[in-house]
This record gives C-alpha cells, structure tokens and sequence, in this order.
C-alpha cells in the first residue's frame, strides 16, 4: 500500500544521484527550495542531466534496457508498483553497469527504476514540461467496466502526462487487447492537450519497433501470435485547454 511507498515532496527534492551516478556533481549540492523556505538545509546533489523518458509501469525493464544503447545522451527511468520487479531491474542495472565499466564506463549509467504508484504521484517526481516521452507499454487491461478506473490512461491522469510532458513531447501506447487501445485512443484523442501521431511517422519512429520487440510482454504477444495495437500521441504546443 501507499505508505510504503518513498516519494518526493516535489521534484526538485528528488535526490537523483543514486540512480544516475555518472551524471551526479560531486560536491555541488543544491538546496531544495520547499525544505529551505520551511527553515531546514537540506541539499541533494547537483544533476548534469534531468530524466526525459519514462517507462510507466516497466515490469522487467525490457524496453529500458533496449533504448538505453539507442539513447545514450537522454536519462531513462522505469517505474514499477511491485517491489520485487523494481529489485530486479535495478540489480540488472548494477550488473550492465559493472559488466561494462573498464570498456565503456558511461553504458547504462543512463537508465534507472524506482518503485513508484505512477498513478498518484508522477508530478512528485517530474516538473511541468520535463519530459520529452512517456511509454505505457501493455499495461494492466482492467477488463470489467467497474475496474475501469484502475486503468492508467483516463482524463485524469492524461492531465498529468500532459503537464509532466514538454510540448511535442510524445506518449507511446501499445496493447495486444483490442478494447483497451480503442479506450487509450478515444481518451487521448478527446484530451485537448493532445493529438494523434500519423501512421506513417509513427512506424518511422524507431522506438515503435524497440516496443513492439524488446518488451517482455511484447515478446509474449509474439510467441502466442497475437496483435499488437499501437496509437502514439504529441503533447500538442498550444492546447485549448487546460
Ligand atoms: N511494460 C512492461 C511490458 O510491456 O513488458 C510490463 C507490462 S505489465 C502487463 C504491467 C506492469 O505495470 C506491471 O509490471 C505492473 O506491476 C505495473 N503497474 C500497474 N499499475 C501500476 C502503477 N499504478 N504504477 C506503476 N506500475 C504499475
């Protein structure tokens, strides 16, 4: 349950250094403002880089491990709910890591997991704009209609992929259930931050493919022979609304 789990006051007292080491200042701490103003002088260090991709819902890191090589300038972060699935990516992290060092010391210093509800405290981890792609990648289908909230993508929680998205930022969507991509396009097709990629842009986009391949559920849909539905969708530069 939630207080179990560790999360932010706000993003700028997120301490990112044990997680991207390599891209942490050593001795160049910043003060967080929120703890500052209440009086405290609590400081976490100073990051080269800010995280711009996250993985919503990541499971064993599939994804995460095959961007990382094809993103290696872009900071890189799963989040998981099951503690034992975070435990792993992260100890596979430590591993490339350390499998890596003496032949190419910055391989997969650009990617991370932590364990997070992302369906309650995503603003606590990211600022407005901060993120250029957001992936939800087969996510939990939720078929019974009263289950229909659990679902990752609703009006709602749209307003915060919005607000955490950079305009032209990208959501990536891909399930093998029918239903629940018709729900994940007809949600953020009515959002007003938000529009459709076009097929042809989408299936040029190389993460598409990495998406359908290198997930762990993606690898499943293959092996039964099943579809896979994909929609992306832009964070659009001058929404209406909100
Ligand atoms: N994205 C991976 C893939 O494509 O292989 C895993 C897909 S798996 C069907 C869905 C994952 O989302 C599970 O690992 C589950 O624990 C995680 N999840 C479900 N609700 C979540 C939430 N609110 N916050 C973070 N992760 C969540």
């Amino acid at each position: 349950s939630d207080h179990a789990l560790t999360y932010p006051v706000s993003p700028a007292s997120m301490d990112w250094s044990q997680h991207y080491p390599a891209y942490a200042s050593k001795g160049n701490n910043t003060a967080i403002p929120d703890v500052e103003e209440a009086g405290a002088t609590q400081r976490v260090p100073k990051m080269s880089k800010k995280v711009e991709v996250a993985d919503i819902g990541c499971g064993f890191g599939g994804l995460l491990f095959a961007l990382a090589p094809k993103l290696p300038d872009t900071l890189l972060l799963g989040m998981e709910i099951r503690t034992s699935v975070t435990e792993y990516v992260q100890t596979k992290v430590k591993a490339l890591r350390t499998q890596n060092a003496e032949t190419q010391p910055m391989a997969y210093q650009n990617v991370a997991c932590l364990r997070a509800n992302t369906m309650k405290f995503l603003p606590n981890f990211f600022e407005k704009a901060q993120l250029s792609k957001i992936f939800l990648c087969f996510p939990d289908p939720h078929f019974k209609a009263r289950k229909h909230k659990a679902r990752i993508v609703s009006l709602t929680l749209n307003s915060e992929y919005a607000y955490v998205l950079r305009p032209g930022g990208i959501v990536y969507t891909i399930t093998d259930v029918e239903d629940l991509h018709n729900w994940m396009v007809e949600h953020l097709a009515a959002h007003p931050s938000f529009e459709r990629v076009p097929e042809a842009e989408q299936e040029s986009d190389e993460c598409v493919a990495v998406m359908r391949k290198e997930t762990e559920e993606g690898k499943k849909v293959t092996r039964n022979n099943g579809n896979k539905y994909v929609a992306l969708f832009r964070r659009k530069e001058n929404p209406d609304w909100p």
